[in-house]
């Protein structure tokens, strides 16, 4: 689902359970996809230019958030991306470089202050033709909360739902808390950095090693700098927050992605309740603080630093 494996681990044999947790996703993703012509999200960019169209109070809420962060100054977060996303085609056979002048002019159609929201009627307006709203990078943050409190509502004390590298757990079980593998970029599935502990948190890691393809010894990734249109391009090749809620990770490893490790560390000294990993291109693995989980190092070859 959402093109990602998505692993439930549940403690009890359940198969009802897991079913309602599977379509509870199936669901979320029909609202939302841009990669089908019919969901909710689709009918405002199918409107584009024309009219405003009313969706459903969570999904509206969901455009709201999206929206307020894409407008913060400078910000890397942009759900108007999606002209760029679909010219790229970056993890759907997308294996070239677009011209310059093309990707400039899909740039003036990916404003955020382009787009306006009515709170009364619910309602989303794309004021030019070809606007098109991606919710890609929060989509999974947002449905793994979903599942998690569709989880608690069932009295689950103990499970995790991975969607794709996008973490959110409950309980510990017997164990003294979670372990989550923080991945080796383009190594293989198996092959981790480090070990993450936490407990009731979510881990949501955003790497330039998910989809992309290969040109003239350069890897273009699909996380696009809304400033130039062009892959980002900085020292990282991966970020991973730690968070209560799933969709704060998934907002801010964008987020900080686009910041870089220097300005990131910065901001989060005033955010507590985010915490981050990232891994760089020369192999340092740097946490910006470790309140919410500890980090165990596994591959020597990394170095450990504190932000
Ligand atoms: P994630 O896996 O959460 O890092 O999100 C990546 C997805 O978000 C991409 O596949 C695009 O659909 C979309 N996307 C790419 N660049 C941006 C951006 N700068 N801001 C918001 N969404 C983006
Ligand atoms: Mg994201």
């Amino acid at each position: 689902m959402m093109g990602s494996p998505i692993v439930l681990k549940l403690f009890e044999h359940d198969e009802t359970l897991a079913r309602g947790v599977f379509r509870l996703i199936k669901q979320q993703e029909n609202r939302l996809t841009v990669n089908r012509p019919d969901s909710e999200v689709m009918a405002i960019n199918h409107a584009a230019g024309r009219h405003p169209v009313a969706v459903s109070p969570p999904v509206y809420q969901l455009i709201k958030r999206a929206h307020a962060v894409s407008l913060l100054p400078g910000s890397a977060f942009n759900f108007a991306i999606g002209p760029l996303v679909k010219r790229w085609k970056i993890g759907f056979q997308g294996n070239s470089v677009p011209p310059k002048a093309e990707l400039e002019a899909l740039l003036a159609l990916t404003r955020p202050d382009g787009i306006s929201l009515d709170d009364d009627t619910h309602s989303v307006f794309l004021h030019q033709p070809g606007m098109e709203i991606d919710l890609g990078a929060i989509a999974k943050g947002w449905i793994a909360d979903a599942v998690r409190d569709y989880l608690r509502q069932q009295q689950v004390d103990d499970a995790l739902i991975n969607l794709g590298g996008n973490v959110q757990t409950l309980g510990h079980r017997t164990e003294r808390c979670w372990d989550i593998g923080l991945k080796q970029p383009f190594a293989g599935e198996d092959a981790l950095i480090g070990v993450i502990e936490a407990i009731n948190r979510s881990v949501v890691t955003s790497g330039v090693y998910e989809r992309y393809f290969e040109l003239d010894g350069r890897c273009y990734h699909h996380i696009l700098d809304p400033r130039s249109g062009y892959p980002l391009d900085n020292e990282l090749l991966s970020v991973t927050v730690v968070s209560r809620e799933s969709i704060d990770g998934d907002i801010y490893t964008t987020l900080l992605y686009g910041m870089g490790v220097e300005k990131s560390l910065i901001y989060l000294a005033d955010i507590p309740q985010i915490e981050a990993i990232f891994v760089t291109r020369d192999r340092r693995v740097i946490c910006s603080s470790q309140r919410q989980f500890s980090f165990r190092l596994l591959d020597n070859s990394y170095r450990l630093e504190r932000g």
